[in-house]
């Protein structure tokens, strides 16, 4: 009697509407996932950002140019922090964006006047350059401005094709259903505070989803986080490495696509 009882009440639970939960899990005990990505390859990536991800055990991905100085001045230096697991990321080779929206866009580099093909061809080569580099198969692509146009056509086919997934810009996900693996959202900052930097990964934190920063400058330049306010970040990080999990792109990306069946 007592059994049926069960039975039924389980039932009737089932039935509840909003009672249904997303089947989306994270790893582990992890109830959140934080992404920390650095664009353009900069000299500041090598010297703030990495000593600091490293202090703390954090990996990082590095979005760089097939461009970038610092890649060509310091090659040792960017091979060594791929081999101890940050991961190297497809930033065009010209970093190519809209230079209708952007006015420091050289014209030769303006998407407005690029071919679906050739930036396929651009995107392709610059896989090809970062294979050189660390001995890579597989990558993800940080969307140049998070521009997906080539004259005003849309080349996320192409990503889709070249790339096991890729950082676009947008809001924080309210579920992980929603997320496309080749357009996944993340945020921008510009001379962030400490704190603010934390509010967005406790966004994350109430969703059950993703915070993806993308920074530029560290420690200075433009577009910058100070040393400082991404300590913090880092501090936060740390002090909740049990329940938010922070990891590469490409790692964390291979799992919400397994998840998602994508
Ligand atoms: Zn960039």
């Amino acid at each position: 009697m007592k059994h049926s009882f069960a039975i039924l009440l389980s039932l009737i639970l089932g039935t509840i509407p909003g009672k249904a939960q997303s089947d989306f899990q994270w790893p582990d005990q992890f109830t959140s996932a934080v992404i920390l990505t650095y664009d353009d390859g900069l000299d500041g990536h090598l010297d703030v950002a990495v000593p600091a991800l490293d202090a703390h055990g954090f990996l990082g991905t590095f979005y760089c140019t097939g461009k970038s100085y610092s890649l060509f001045n310091r090659m040792d230096e960017w091979r060594a922090i791929i081999e101890s697991g940050h991961e190297l990321g497809n930033h065009s080779l010209f970093h190519p964006c809209d230079g209708e929206r952007l006015d420091w866009v050289p014209e030769e580099y303006d998407l407005n006047t690029y071919t679906i093909t050739q930036i396929r061809d651009e995107l392709a080569l610059a896989n090809t350059l970062m294979k050189a580099v660390d001995g890579n198969d597989v990558r993800t692509y940080g969307y140049t401005c998070s521009d997906y146009l080539a004259d005003g056509d849309s080349f996320k086919g192409v990503v889709q094709e070249l790339f096991l997934a890729a950082r676009s810009d947008g809001p924080i996900p309210t579920s992980m259903e929603e997320v496309d693996p080749w357009f996944v959202p993340s945020w921008g900052v510009n001379d962030p505070t400490g704190e603010e930097l934390i509010a967005y990964v406790k966004e994350a934190q109430e969703k059950g989803t993703i915070a993806v920063f993308m920074f530029h400058s560290v420690g200075g330049g433009y577009l910058n986080v100070t040393a400082e306010a991404h300590e913090q970040l880092l501090g936060y990080l740390d002090e909740n490495r049990d329940e938010i999990w922070t990891e590469n792109f490409i790692t964390v990306m291979s799992h919400v696509k397994d998840q998602l069946g994508r």
